[in-house]
């Protein structure tokens, strides 16, 4: 599948946008790896794919340049409270599960990045000290990548609101593989 046909498929799954980028020309900020140590999220060191555990700065930001493309999918909520978990965490789960469904009919073959870390299993298996359950379809968030949502977003030319009443999120999927990567 091109890459034409892939943002055609994810328009059809129904994310509101998508486009294609060069992973060459996203932004890496070392600095977000401090925001995912806040923990406001809560998966920081009990989740496989979240830091510390899913590697150093620069091991991710290798994971990703070993692709050449990325395919970037937006979806946006109406959502009154963006800080309102009740209704937040369906939507992220709802998001991940059409890239999900979008990588699947794409072949599979490339990384996903999601909408907040890996939420396959509650609690991930981290927690008691046995291995991954689904290493294949495990998925790390963008801060986890440390990548510039803004910036990425304003070279896709889409809109990055999280406002009362609309919230956007992105996920990407990362193919095409270099041959020297
Ligand atoms: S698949 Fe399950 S065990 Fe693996 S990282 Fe995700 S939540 Fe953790």
């Amino acid at each position: 599948m091109n890459g034409k046909e892939l943002v055609k498929l994810a328009l059809d799954l129904g994310f509101s946008d998508a486009a294609l980028m060069d992973t060459e020309d996203l932004v890496f900020l070392p600095n977000f790896r401090t925001l995912c140590e806040e923990n406001m999220c809560g998966k920081y060191g009990v989740n496989y794919a979240c830091p510390p555990d899913c590697g150093t700065v620069e091991e991710m930001r290798r994971k990703v340049l070993h692709w050449r493309q990325a395919l970037v999918m937006q979806t946006m909520w109406d959502i009154a409270d963006p800080l309102d978990n009740g209704e937040i965490k369906p939507a992220k789960a709802q998001h991940n599960k059409m890239t999900r469904q979008l990588i699947d009919r794409a072949g599979g073959q490339g990384l996903m990045i999601g909408v907040s870390g890996c939420s396959l299993c509650d609690p991930c298996a981290i927690t008691t000290g046995e291995p991954c359950r689904f290493p294949e379809l495990q998925y790390s968030c963008m801060s986890a990548y440390c990548i510039f949502v803004n910036k990425m977003a304003e070279h896709c030319h889409m809109d990055h609101k999280c406002v009362p009443g609309i919230t956007t999120f992105f996920s990407m999927y990362c193919f095409d593989e270099r041959e020297d990567g």
